[in-house]
C-alpha cells in the first residue's frame, strides 16, 4: 500500500502519548526512558538473486520494543519507503496493544525497503527467505514471532516459516503466524481485526444507547481491514454503510452500499470510485460525513487538528494504527465524540494471531465459532477496561487505554527487578 508511511514522526506522537500517562501512573525519569526506547534492534544487508541474474541489496530491520510480558510479536513489512522509525514506532505499538488485551506478548515489527510491486514471485521468495536468513538468531517460537503487515501476506509467511524450519532441521510452525491454513493458520484470521473492531463498537453504542440496526457508516480504506469493516458492519449489526473510500478516493450512497459488491467492483476496476448509482466524494469530505459511526482502516494522522472539529460521527473506531494526532484526540474528546483508540480497536488481529500460536504449541486446530467466541470475550472485556478507566480517571479513551497498557508494561519490569 503505496502511502502507508506516514508524514508526521509517529515515534514523535506515540512518546507524546507515552507522556500523557506519566503523571497518573507516577513513573520515574528512568522507567520512561525504558519506554521511548526499543530494548533491541537489529539491521541487515540482504543480497537477493534476481530473475535477470543481477544481484540487489535490499535493507531490513527487526526491532523488539520491550519483552517483558513474554516473547516479542509484529508483522513484517515489504515498503519501498519502510524506515527504522516507523518500525521503531509501530513495534512500540504492538508492546502496548498485547499488554492491552492480556496477551502474554512483548511487541515487535521488521520490515524490508523493497518494492514487492516490481517484483517476480521468485524474487520475492527469495528476498523473504534471506530475510529470514539474516534474522534466525534473533526470533523463534518462544523468542520473536513475526506476522503478515503491509505487503506481505499468508504466501510470504509460508516461505518464511519453511526457511526457519529448514535452518532448524524440525518444522516450526508456531514461529510465524499469519500462515495458510493448510499450514496451520488459524480459522478467522483474515477478519478478525475488522470483527474485533465491531465487537468494541457494539458495546460503545450499548454504552451511548445508539442503535446500531440503520446506524449510518463510513470506512477510510477498503482493503483487508476496511472490506470486513464493511461487509461485517452490514452482515453482522444491519448497519448501513453510506461511504467506503480508497486511494483513489471515495463513493457515497445515502440509500446505502451493498460491501460485497463494491468489493467486486474494486477487484474489476482497481476502485471503489465509479461504482454504479453512487456520488464520487474524497477522501477528506468522508471524514467529515454526518453518519454514526466513521471507521478509519487505511492510513496513519488523517484527522488532524486541521479537520477534527469538522467530524460529526458520534464514534470514531480506529482500525487503522495512528489515524488520529494527539491534538485532534484532545478536540475529540472535547466535543463529545466517542473514539475507541487504535490498540484497543484494532488488537482483533494480533488476538487471533496469538490464538494461532496457541493452536501451533498444542497442536489444537479450533473451529471458527470458538476463534470468533474467544475474539468477542477478548475484546469486549478490554473495552469495557479501558472505558472504566476513562471514566474513573476523566480522560480519554486514548489516555486510559495507555493508562492500562503502559502501566501493566511497567508492573511486569517492577517485579522481575529491572528497574
Ligand atoms: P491493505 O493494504 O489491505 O488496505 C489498505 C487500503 O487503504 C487499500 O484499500 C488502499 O487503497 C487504501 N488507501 C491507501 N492510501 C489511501 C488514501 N490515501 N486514502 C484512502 N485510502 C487509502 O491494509 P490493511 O491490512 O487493511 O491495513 C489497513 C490499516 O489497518 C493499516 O493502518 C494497518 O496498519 C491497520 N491494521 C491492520 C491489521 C490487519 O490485520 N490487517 C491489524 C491491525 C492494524
Amino acid at each position: 500500500m503505496a502511502d502507508l508511511i506516514p508524514n508526521l514522526d509517529l515515534l514523535d506522537i506515540v512518546r507524546k502519548q507515552i507522556k500523557t500517562c506519566v503523571g497518573d501512573l507516577e513513573l520515574e525519569p528512568e522507567v520512561e526512558r525504558i519506554l521511548h526506547s526499543p530494548m533491541r534492534e537489529l539491521k541487515v544487508c540482504l543480497t537477493v538473486p534476481m530473475d535477470d541474474g543481477t544481484i540487489k541489496v535490499f535493507d531490513g530491520f527487526r526491532v523488539q520494543y520491550n519483552d517483558a510480558r513474554g516473547p516479542t510479536k509484529g508483522g513484517i513489512r515489504f515498503h519501498p519507503d519502510e524506515t527504522i522509525e516507523t518500525i521503531r514506532a509501530l513495534a512500540a505499538l504492538m508492546t502496548w496493544k498485547c499488554a492491552l488485551h492480556r496477551l502474554p506478548l512483548g511487541g515487535a515489527k521488521g520490515g524490508v525497503v523493497c518494492n514487492p510491486k516490481e517484483m517476480s514471485q521468485g524474487e520475492l521468495e527469495r528476498l523473504s527467505r534471506a530475510y529470514i536468513r539474516a534474522i534466525y538468531r534473533l526470533i523463534g517460537p518462544d523468542v520473536d514471532i513475526p506476522a503478515p503487515d503491509v505487503y506481505t501476506n499468508p504466501r510470504v509467511m509460508a516461505w518464511m516459516m519453511d526457511e526457519y524450519s529448514r535452518m532448524s532441521t524440525k518444522n516450526e510452525f508456531g514461529v510465524i503466524t499469519g500462515k495458510p491454513l493448510c499450514l496451520f493458520g488459524s480459522e478467522g484470521r483474515n477478519e478478525a481485526t475488522a470483527r474485533g473492531g465491531w465487537y468494541a463498537i457494539r458495546e460503545a453504542a450499548k454504552d451511548m444507547g445508539l442503535d446500531l440496526l440503520g446506524a449510518t457508516v463510513a470506512v477510510q480504506g477498503y482493503g483487508n481491514v476496511g472490506y470486513n469493516a464493511a461487509y461485517l458492519a452490514k452482515s453482522l449489526f444491519g448497519c448501513k454503510v453510506v461511504a467506503a473510500s480508497d486511494s483513489k478516493g471515495g463513493i457515497y450512497s445515502e440509500e446505502g452500499l451493498d460491501p460485497e459488491e463494491v468489493f467486486v467492483h474494486k477487484s474489476e476496476t482497481g476502485s471503489v470510485v465509479g461504482y454504479p448509482g453512487t456520488k464520487n466524494i474524497s477522501n477528506e469530505e468522508l471524514l467529515e460525513l454526518e453518519v454514526d459511526v466513521l471507521v478509519p482502516a487505511a492510513l496513519e494522522n488523517v484527522i488532524t487538528k486541521e479537520n477534527a472539529s469538522r467530524i460529526k460521527a458520534s464514534i470514531v473506531a480506529e482500525m487503522a494504527n495512528g489515524p488520529t494526532t494527539p491534538e485532534a484526540d484532545e478536540i475529540l474528546y472535547e466535543r463529545g465524540v466517542h473514539l475507541i483508540p487504535d490498540i484497543l480497536c484494532n488488537g482483533g488481529g494480533v488476538i487471533v494471531s496469538y490464538f494461532e500460536m496457541v493452536q501451533n504449541a498444542y497442536m489444537y486446530h479450533w473451529d471458527l465459532e470458538e476463534v470468533r467466541q474467544r475474539l468477542d470475550e477478548k475484546m469486549t472485556f478490554a473495552y469495557h477496561t479501558v472505558l472504566d478507566a476513562s471514566k474513573s480517571y476523566d480522560i480519554n479513551m486514548r489516555q486510559s487505554s495507555y493508562i492500562v497498557a503502559v502501566g501493566r508494561v511497567v508492573e511486569a519490569m517492577k517485579l522481575r527487578g529491572w528497574i
